[in-house]
C-alpha cells in the first residue's frame, strides 16, 4: 500500500473500492481490524459487501491480500441496508469466511422481495393512481433487468438493531438505526475512534435517494430528516461513506442535505399552490422531465417527489383526495 483499491483511512480501518455496473460506479466497503496495530491473529469485520458479480468478488479477494487479512479472519459481516451494492454478495462471503451476518430485520425482509418474479396488479394500480402513464412506457423495467445473478444476500445470524454493540477484537461496532433511505438502514459507529461508516445515509456529493414507493409506508422523508439529526448528535471526526471520498464535518454535510429537502418541499408547495396535481405531474415539474425521459429516471423521481408530498401531508400542509377513476390528487391544505 498505498493502492487504489484499498486504503487505510484510520489505523486498522480500510476502505475498499468495489466496482458496480452502473452509476455510481464504485461502492466503498470497509474492513475493520480488531486491533489498531497489525497482528497476525486479529479478528476482522466487513461492513457492506458490494454486488455479487465475479468482478466485485475478485476485487474483494485481491483487497484482502493487499491488507493482509485471511478470509477466515473475517468473523462478522455487517450490512447497512438491503440494496444490492451493500448486501449483494453477503451469500458468497459468508461461505468464504464463515462469518456471522448482521442485518436489520426490516432490511432482511425487503431483500426477500427485492426481485419478485411478477409485478402484482395492486402495484400497477398504485402506479396508475399516482399518474404514471404506464401505457406510454411500454415495458416497465424490473429489478431483474439490472440485478439478475448479482444479488446474493445471506440469511442473517444476528439482528442489527439500534444501539447493538458488536465486538470485533478490541474494538466495538455500534449500530445506529437511521431509517429514511431504507426503513432498516443503520450506520455503523466506532465511538472510540470517532468514525462513522455511513452506508447511504450521508454521502459527500450526492443526496441519498429517499422514495415513497409501493413497498413503502409511513413518512420516509420525515424519518430520514430525523435520522440526519440523530447522527448529528454523534461525535465524529471522519465519515466513511459508501459512495465518494471520506470527509470531515458530518454536521455541515447533514445540514446541507436537510436544506436540500426543505428547498424541494417549498418548490413542491409552490407547484401545488397553482392547483391540485397527482404525484407524477408534480414530479415532472419538480424534477423537470417529460414523458420521453428515460423510464429509469421517471420512476425514482416520482417516488422521491411522493416522499416529499407525503412529508407535507403528515405536516398538515397538503391533503390528498381520490378522483372517481381512482387517481390520487394532492393539493395545498
Ligand atoms: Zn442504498
Ligand atoms: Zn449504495
Amino acid at each position: 500500500m498505498p493502492d487504489a483499491k484499498a486504503r487505510e483511512v484510520h489505523p486498522g480501518v480500510f476502505l475498499l473500492h468495489l466496482p458496480l455496473p452502473m452509476k455510481p460506479t464504485i461502492v466503498n466497503v470497509y474492513l475493520v481490524r480488531g486491533t489498531a496495530a497489525e497482528r497476525k491473529d486479529a479478528e476482522w469485520a466487513l461492513v457492506d459487501t458490494g454486488i455479487g458479480s465475479s468482478d466485485s468478488i475478485a476485487t474483494l479477494k485481491e483487497c484482502l491480500g493487499i491488507v493482509g487479512c485471511e478470509p477466515r479472519q473475517i468473523r462478522k459481516i455487517v450490512v447497512t441496508h438491503h440494496h444490492p451494492d451493500h448486501f449483494g454478495s453477503a451469500g458468497p462471503y459468508k461461505e468464504l469466511t464463515g462469518a456471522d451476518v448482521y442485518v436489520h430485520p426490516a432490511e432482511w425482509q425487503r431483500s426477500q422481495n427485492f426481485m419478485p418474479t411478477d409485478r402484482p396488479q395492486w402495484v400497477m394500480d398504485w402506479f396508475a393512481a399516482h399518474g404514471l402513464p404506464l401505457e406510454r412506457f411500454g415495458r416497465i423495467p424490473k429489478q431483474q433487468d439490472f440485478w439478475q445473478g448479482l444479488y446474493k444476500p445471506a440469511e442473517p445470524d444476528c439482528e442489527l438493531e439500534d444501539g447493538l454493540r458488536i465486538p470485533v477484537g478490541e474494538r466495538t461496532l455500534e449500530a445506529v438505526w437511521t431509517p429514511g433511505h431504507a426503513s432498516g438502514h443503520c450506520v455503523i459507529y466506532l465511538r472510540e475512534q470517532r468514525l462513522m461508516i455511513a452506508g447511504d445515509h450521508l454521502l459527500p456529493r450526492i443526496t441519498p435517494h429517499v422514495g415513497f414507493s409501493p413497498a413503502t409506508t409511513g413518512n420516509p422523508l420525515g424519518d430520514f430528516i430525523a435520522s440526519q439529526r440523530k447522527i448529528q448528535a454523534l461525535d465524529v471526526d471522519l465519515v466513511l461513506p459508501a459512495h465518494g471520498g471520506v470527509f470531515e464535518d458530518h454536521i455541515k454535510r447533514s445540514n446541507q442535505i436537510i436544506q436540500h429537502h426543505h428547498v424541494r418541499l417549498e418548490q413542491i408547495l409552490d407547484i401545488l399552490r397553482r392547483g391540485p396535481r397527482n404525484g407524477y405531474e408534480i414530479a415532472r415539474r419538480a424534477f423537470d422531465f417529460d414523458q420521453d425521459s428515460p423510464v429509469t429516471y421517471q420512476f425514482p423521481a416520482t417516488f422521491e417527489t411522493l416522499a416529499h408530498v407525503e412529508y407535507l401531508r403528515h405536516e398538515g400542509k397538503v391533503t390528498s383526495s381520490e378522483t372517481s377513476d381512482g387517481r390520487i390528487l394532492y393539493g395545498v391544505a
